[in-house]
């Protein structure tokens, strides 16, 4: 059974007129309408269509993003992807252009409850500026229905947009899951898969729902995985659901701010919190940022700190979205002069005139400690970072000199000095090979190819 293809109230289609449809995505031949974009685009070698390029030069887009020019052609054939980059750098286009034209160009009626293209996000916010690209990048490609489900809002609407069927769907994972077991969408058929912010799906205890909604979808399928960074966990995923993907990472290792004073603190482990307390007694941290790697680390910090008299909060995954948005105002108003972050949460913190950065944990992916690092010295102000290295940590400690080509200085005399002897430490075990960005899985799955889930059942 199949439904009239036609716009009708209850789903979430964008807002160009109906019925307008371009006919190279029917036929291959070239555009009549809408009028040819303009020919200086630069988008324009990157195999889209012409309805995609007109509508990028009314967004005002004229040169592709680094992310952009290496992923859309690829996936424009098809292909898998693993793509290394967080908000801001064109990721959403990247993935968005090159399946608008394939959903297009592969167009067959509906199903019920049918989607084509699923876009899997950890947040409200991003699932609606998800859907509002594609509404966006797909005004003129009209002949295609969006929809957008998330929780904390309710279900009668979204089950109603499902009903007839949508080629794009951009879901949170609780209330896809929610819908999936009211029977009100069907994820068989899908097409294009998305995962977007992997690691924050992590961070914020979804990892679990995600495999089940994975664990829903044909094999038969394009899948496309986005993670700012690696945790052991996604790199599991993506050698679960990617094949031989092309891997874009357009985070590269920002050089170390040579404004930066930087300086390692050779430390107990169980004594990193009394140096941290040390230190702020001297009261030129005023604006402090303490990198921890988990986030129980980051709570027992700041108990630490506030038992010895300093205010301090911490943000990370597991507090609410308000107690973030709090924690994250009295830092920038100056009232707690302390915040202790996980590295996934620090992202969202957009504070200019951080004096001090500590990282608690030297991170054990050496990227990392630059990009902890750069939040302090913004705007070309001085700053310092801080690290506190225990005897297991001394091999992250080389892998970082080696990326940043210096050697961090050694604070010779301080009270919580390692009795560890420096030639001596122990190699810690060795980082995780699933924290570093995996190369190209093995494939024991022939290579899978859009459409076919279609093709199968005929239509
Ligand atoms: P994203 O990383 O997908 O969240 O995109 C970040 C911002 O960059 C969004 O506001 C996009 O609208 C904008 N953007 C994406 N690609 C381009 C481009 N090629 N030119 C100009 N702006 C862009």
């Amino acid at each position: 059974m199949t439904s009239n293809r036609s716009h009708g109230a209850g789903h979430s289609g964008h807002g160009a007129p109906h019925g307008e449809r371009n006919p190279k995505a029917a036929s291959g031949a070239p555009a009549a309408q809408p009028a040819a974009a303009p020919a200086e685009s630069g988008f324009a070698g990157l195999g889209l269509s012409d309805r995609l390029l007109r509508a990028l030069a009314e967004c005002g887009y004229r040169t592709p993003t680094p992310i952009q020019t290496q992923a859309i052609p690829q996936l424009v054939d098809g292909r898998d992807l693993l793509g290394i980059a967080q908000t801001g750098t064109g990721k959403t286009a990247a993935f968005a252009l090159p399946t608008l034209d394939f959903l297009a160009d592969e167009r067959a009626p509906l199903r019920p409850r049918e989607v084509r293209c699923l876009v899997l996000v950890p947040t409200r916010e991003l699932a609606s500026q998800v859907h509002d690209s594609f509404r966006d990048y797909g005004k003129y490609h009209t002949e295609l229905r969006f929809a957008v489900v998330f929780g904390g809002v309710g279900i009668g609407a979204q089950q109603k947009a499902l009903s007839r069927g949508v080629d794009v769907l951009v879901a949170t994972p609780g209330r896809l899951l929610d819908l999936m077991s009211q029977r009100s969408v069907e994820l068989r058929d899908v097409e294009v898969f998305v995962l977007d912010e992997a690691d924050r799906m992590l961070d914020m205890g979804f990892i679990r729902d995600v495999r089940k909604i994975i664990d829903c979808l044909p094999k038969d399928r394009q899948s496309l995985l986005f993670s700012a960074t690696m945790p052991p966990e996604v790199v599991k995923l993506t050698q679960t659901i990617l094949v031989d993907p092309l891997r874009v990472e357009v985070t590269p290792p920002a050089k170390t701010a040579d404004k930066i004073d930087q300086c390692v603190y050779l430390v107990e482990k169980a004594e990193k919190r009394e140096l941290l307390a040390k230190l702020l007694e001297d009261g030129k941290m005023f604006r402090t940022l303490v990198f921890t790697r988990t986030k129980h680390g980051a709570d027992r910090v700041v108990r630490s700190l506030k038992a010895a008299g300093f205010a301090a909060a911490a943000i990370h995954g597991n507090k609410a979205q308000g107690a973030r948005e709090r924690a994250l105002a009295a830092f920038k108003d100056g009232q707690v002069p302390v915040l202790v972050a996980t590295d996934i949460a620090a992202r969202g913190i957009d504070v200019d005139d951080i004096s001090h950065v500590v990282n608690f944990d030297l991170p054990n992916v050496p990227e990392t400690y630059v990009h902890r690092i750069g939040r302090t010295a913004r705007a070309g102000r001085e700053g310092v970072a801080f690290s506190f290295c225990d005897a297991e940590e001394r091999e992250y400690l080389r892998d970082i000199e080696k990326l940043i080509r210096r050697s961090i200085p050694i604070v010779p005399e301080h009270p919580f000095r390692s009795r560890v002897p420096v030639s001596a430490a122990k190699a810690p075990a060795k980082p995780p090979a699933a924290e570093r960005p995996a190369g190209p899985p093995k494939r024991n799955t022939p290579r899978r190819g859009r459409g076919r889930a279609r093709a199968r059942r005929g239509s």
